[in-house]
């Protein structure tokens, strides 16, 4: 059957049961719920779109506004998929100490995100939250409270669950919580139509919160009013906030969670390196802990027990942090060695060829720049070859460029070349306005009209490589030319002689701003 996805929302949950095969002791059968599979790689996605649509339902989430909400992450990040494809802004409060490919994924998917201080923790973007929802008139998920968190997961984790394991009995159903919507919508329905299966509630080993029976101080509107005092910092992301959340607190009291887990820091990073290393799955901190809870578990059950853990999300959200803390940049010893047991392309034999020049290269860049498109009325015939007055037609326009008095600085580069971007960076760095002329895009390349001006650049300052940089008509030189102008304060003069700006109090290494690979060992 054909099986087209009207939109990315559509493809959120019936994430795949994996068995683990190496970790667990042999005989207990051990699998996972790889949540990484939801189109943001996490479990968040699922709940994003059920607080949407169950808002969306009652009328209480107008169409347009604004949406804010608390959360260390994954939960923006799915919100910020959801928003974006139903068309809501969506501003996120997020505790500076959680990683910053988080907050940039965020921003790159259209959100706004406000940072709070780390020392306020969780219970500091949530307060951040609800003051900005209250000013602004927003909407907020309130992801911790919001009974349609555990209701998304009752309605598809939990049948999902059902689904993959109606042939045997699920012995032992293995979580984490972090809002406790996991937990309290599978635990609910799990309950229901699978008595039999025991329900593991894995917590940081250094802050039981929940596992402690400590009752969560609250104010009289049930929001927790301090801390827990059972509450210590720990590695585990999205996972055992400084509070007890509503929904896991009504799942204990419900006498839902047959046992705590405790789980140490160190096995949670052990256990996601080994499912990435030995089985090949690649998943983040919390879900390392999950494996390490249900391992634990595995070692103490009989042979043939079926065992399955929710892995909440991938690992590639975790590289600025302790789980990638080991994994190095350059080549170990025994990568070295493997350098070395073959002859070529080694950076300890002088011989070695030295990388061509790139030019290629991807990287954003603000610029002060005015980007040049040639005007269609100069372009040459499509098709037919360069006439013989190719030449003096590109001399004509590489004059007109530098001879306009309104735009003195001209760049004259390619759209992709390094080189050329760091050029335009260190012009924005200092606000220097310029004109950039790409000889590579698509407008430039018809009748090969970029060509032929390099060519014409080529001739006249005996220079191959580009960028090419001019001022008032004349040759500054290429990339390295005017980084050193800058540095030296050379070039300075020379653009105030021709009206060109620039911010005299930046004094930046434009060098910095090559190509990490460019730099010097
Ligand atoms: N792990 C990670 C990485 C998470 O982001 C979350 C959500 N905060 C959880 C686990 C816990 O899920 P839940 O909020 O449904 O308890």
């Amino acid at each position: 059957m054909a099986k087209r996805h009207d939109s990315i929302l559509s493809t959120i949950g019936r994430t795949p049961v994996v068995r683990i095969n190496k970790l667990g002791p042999s005989g207990v059968h051990l699998f996972a719920k790889l949540e990484s599979f939801n189109p943001m790689g996490s479990i968040k996605d699922r709940l994003a779109l059920g607080v949407i649509e169950d808002a969306e339902r009652r009328g209480e989430l107008q169409p347009g506004q604004t949406v804010v909400e608390a959360t260390s992450g994954n939960t923006g990040i799915g919100l910020a998929m959801v928003c974006a494809q139903r068309g809501y802004p969506l501003v996120v409060t997020m505790a500076e100490n959680f990683s910053i490919e988080r907050r940039r994924l965020l921003r790159f998917l259209g959100a706004r995100v406000v940072l709070t201080p780390a020392a306020l923790k969780g219970s500091g973007m949530v307060a951040k939250a609800e003051e900005l929802a209250r000013r602004h008139g927003w909407w907020q998920p309130r992801q911790f409270e919001n009974p349609a968190n555990a209701e998304v997961h009752a309605r598809t984790t939990a049948l999902e669950i059902l689904e993959d394991f109606e042939d045997v009995d699920l012995d032992l159903w293995v979580t984490g919580f972090g809002t406790g919507g996991t937990l309290a919508g599978v635990s609910r329905v799990l309950r229901e139509r699978s008595p039999r299966t025991r329900i593991v509630v894995c917590e940081p080993d250094n802050s039981g919160i929940l596992g402690s029976g400590v009752v969560q101080p609250r104010d009289a509107e049930g929001a927790p009013s301090t801390s827990h005092p059972a509450f210590r910092p720990h590695p585990m992301q999205g996972w055992s906030p400084d509070f007890v959340p509503k929904l896991a607190e009504e799942v204990a009291r419900g006498g839902r969670i047959d046992r705590f887990m405790p789980v140490s820091g160190q096995d949670a990073l052990r256990c996601a390196r080994e499912l990435a290393t030995k089985e090949g799955i690649f998943v983040g901190i919390s879900a390392g802990a999950t494996m390490a809870g249900a391992l634990a578990m595995a070692r103490e059950s009989a042979p043939g027990t079926h065992i399955l853990c929710m892995l909440p999300d991938t690992g590639e959200r975790y590289l600025s942090t302790p789980l990638f803390d080991d994994i190095g940049v350059d080549m170990d010893d025994e990568e070295l060695a493997l350098s070395r047991s073959t002859p070529g392309c080694r950076f300890d034999v002088a011989a070695a060829p030295a990388p061509a020049p790139a030019v290629e290269a991807v990287e954003a860049v603000a610029t002060a720049a005015t980007v040049v498109s040639p005007s269609p009325a100069a372009a040459p015939v499509p098709g037919g070859c360069p006439p013989a007055h190719a030449d003096a037609e590109a001399e004509a326009e590489v004059d007109a460029l530098l001879s306009d008095p309104a735009q003195p600085l001209v760049v004259f580069g390619l759209a992709w070349c390094e080189f050329c971007w760091s050029v335009r960076k260190a012009f924005a760095q200092r606000r220097i306005e310029h004109i950039v002329v790409d000889l590579d895009t698509a407008a430039y390349q018809r009748g090969d009209r970029g060509g032929r001006m390099r060519e014409v650049l080529r001739r006249r300052t005996g220079r191959q490589t580009l960028p090419q940089i001019f001022v008032g008509g004349e040759f500054v030189g290429g990339c390295t030319d005017v980084f050193d102008g800058l540095r030296s304060g050379e070039l300075q003069p020379l653009l105030e002689r021709h009206g060109v700006t620039h911010d005299a109090t930046v004094h930046a290494d434009p060098y910095a701003l090559l190509p990490r690979w460019l730099h010097p060992r």
